[in-house]
This record gives structure tokens, C-alpha cells and sequence, in this order.
């Protein structure tokens, strides 16, 4: 069945390959972005589609006429990276809290289902390994990462509410490490600045001394994942993400080893707060939706070094 679909965040770099998917699923779909991460050009593909429309939009003002015919609702808004995050964090705050209010306040009066991106974020720097979805966290409520983490958590604890007390269908998925195509070269997580600096010539800045893992999951499963619980029966929440771990050094030496790049690598020092190891178990996700991921990290990481090289303007390889 079509719908018609709200997606704040929708420029963004999930949000936008969010949107081609559902207007390719035959959906209308209303894209709302304010631009702090997001870019217009994202949805290039889709600027002349009929089924299409986007609005420069900032959640934590009111929804805007247009959005109120919405039947569904897709909150990728708010940026995720942790350099943009941090560097505005009361709007962090205000996004994740007072966004979603305002979403959720249409849900109930409309009657609209409503898909949450959270994050594994809300796992802090976890004591328990992989996380389920029944671990509650470890997060620390003041330090520099809490302006998203317990900003997310607060946007799960908000969704649920609204599920008790009003009835609305809520969906609340748990992204892991989301990669591909559209991030930015000004992102400033992982993987673009190690791709854009190996493109450059110049040397790959690892925080710490790389042992940090990360489990990174390409955006086409991460999408792939996000309809799925979306489409499905129960709140959740999800594990959406790879279940492939790695430290930070390996990330590196496939990135290099992909771009033929001769960079070195440049130590810096480990980010407050900087998690320590993180891998989806993806039981209940698997178990329920039947979601796994497909992608490879070296598939995935060709694509996005392919998406870096014409962004860049180096679509010649690089000296090996
Ligand atoms: N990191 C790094 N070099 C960079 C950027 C990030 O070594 O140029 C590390 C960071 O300290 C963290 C991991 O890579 O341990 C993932 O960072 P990212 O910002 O991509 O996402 P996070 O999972 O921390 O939100």
C-alpha cells in the first residue's frame, strides 16, 4: 500500500538513500531537512519526481502545513556525527527531544506510524559484548557525548511513552556505524576522513592507539534494515548494523591497501568518552524481521572509495 511518508532528516546521508528507497516502493514522500549536516544536492535523483518534495525544515519548530497529511513518519533527523553533534549540542538536544515531541504529537492526532533512528549510542561504552537490545547502557549523562546519546535514549524512552499512553505505533531501530555513499568529506567519522585523507596523500589520523572496534554496516543493509522495521509488527528495538568487527588500525590498513594510497598513519589523541568496542548481536533483529546484513566491508569500502574519487575529482586511481 502507498502512503504518504514524512522524512525529517531526509537530505541527510541515510535519509536521502531512505527516501529513494520508499519512492521507489511507490510512496510519497516529503523530505524536511534544516541542512546542518544534510545536503540538497542528496536528492538530486529525486528533485523532479512527482512523488517527491523537500523542505528546508528545522523539527524543533512546528511542523509545517504540508506535513500534516502524513501517515508515516521517518525521524533521521539530527547529525551523527560526533565533531557535528558535539559542536551544537543544546540543537542535539533539542532535535532528538523537542523534534520527535512534535513528530510524535502529529503521530497521535493523525493516527501515524512512526520509525525512530536511534542508535547504538545508547549503549554508552558498553560493558557487556556484542549488545543485545536488552542491555540497557552505560552512558555518561554529562560528558561530551551525552548531548546525542541520552538525547536518543530520551527519544526511546518518548516513543514508548507515546505507545502507552496514546497508542501510537511506534518503530525504534538501533544503527550501528552507518557507511557509504553521500558521507560528506567534512563528515569527520572514521571511515570518510580515512578514505578522504588516503585519496589526499595525506596520513590517516587514528585516535588512540586503534585498538577501538567498531562494527561498520554499508548503507544500502542499513536502509534494507530500516523498512524492515518499519514494515514489521513490534516496536522493537532493533539492532540495525554489521555484526563484523574491527579495530580502528584494520580499518586503515583496508583502506589503504583499497585506494593504493601511501599514507602513513598519524596518532591522535582518543576522543572523552570514545567507546571502546561495539558489535550489534543481531538475534532479535534476525529472529524477528528477518534482517541480515550482505554487504562486505571491503565491498562496501570499494563503493565508497569510488563515491570519494569522483567527489574529490580523483577519479584516476592514485599511485600504488
Ligand atoms: N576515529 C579515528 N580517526 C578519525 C575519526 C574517528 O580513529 O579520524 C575513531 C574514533 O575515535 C572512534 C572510531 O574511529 O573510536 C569511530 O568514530 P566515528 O566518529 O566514526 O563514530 P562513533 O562510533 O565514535 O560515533
Amino acid at each position: 500500500m502507498s502512503d504518504f511518508v514524512l522524512v525529517p532528516g531526509g537530505a541527510g546521508f541515510l535519509g536521502s538513500h531512505l527516501c529513494e528507497r520508499l519512492v521507489a516502493a511507490g510512496h510519497e514522500v516529503l523530505a524536511l531537512d534544516d541542512f546542518s549536516s544534510g545536503a540538497a544536492e542528496h536528492c538530486d535523483a529525486l528533485r523532479d519526481h512527482p512523488r517527491f518534495r523537500l523542505l528546508r525544515h528545522d523539527i524543533t519548530e512546528p511542523l509545517p502545513e504540508d506535513a500534516l497529511r502524513a501517515r508515516v513518519v521517518c525521524n533521521l533527523a539530527c547529525p551523527a556525527s560526533p565533531p557535528q553533534y558535539q559542536a551544537r549540542p543544546v540543537q542535539t538536544v533539542l532535535t532528538s527531544v523537542l523534534g520527535l515531541w512534535h513528530l510524535l504529537e502529529h503521530a497521535r492526532a493523525r493516527g501515524a506510524r512512526v520509525l525512530q533512528a536511534s542508535t547504538s549510542e545508547v549503549y554508552g561504552d558498553p560493558e557487556v559484548h556484542p549488545q543485545s537490545e536488552a542491555y540497557v547502557g552505560h552512558v555518561d549523562p554529562i560528558g561530551p557525548r551525552s548531548c546525542y546519546d541520552e538525547g536518543k535514549r530520551c527519544g526511546e524512552a518518548m516513543c514508548f511513552a507515546y505507545q502507552r499512553e496514546h497508542g501510537v505505533p511506534v518503530r525504534v531501530a538501533r544503527i550501528f556505524n552507518s557507511y557509504g555513499p553521500r558521507l560528506r568529506p567534512g563528515d569527520g567519522r572514521v571511515v570518510s576522513n580515512f578514505i578522504v585523507q588516503a585519496l589526499e596523500g595525506r596520513p590517516l589520523t587514528v585516535y588512540g592507539d586503534g585498538t577501538q572496534t567498531r562494527s561498520f554496516c554499508y548503507v544500502d543493509d542499513t536502509v534494507d534494515g530500516l523498512l524492515r522495521v518499519l514494515d514489521g509488527d513490534t516496536p522493537g528495538p532493533f539492532n540495525i548494523g554489521n555484526p563484523a568487527e574491527h579495530t580502528m588500525l584494520e580499518l586503515a590498513e583496508q583502506v589503504l591497501r583499497l585506494t593504493g594510497s601511501r599514507s602513513t598513519l598519524e596518532h591522535r589523541p582518543l576522543p572523552v568518552d570514545d567507546p571502546r568496542r561495539r558489535r550489534p548481536d543481531l538475534t532479535r533483529t534476525t529472529a524477528t524481521l528477518g534482517w541480515a546484513p550482505r554487504v562486505s566491508l571491503e565491498d562496501g569500502l570499494r563503493e565508497t572509495i569510488a563515491h570519494f574519487r569522483h567527489v574529490l575529482g580523483r577519479d584516476t586511481p592514485v599511485a600504488a
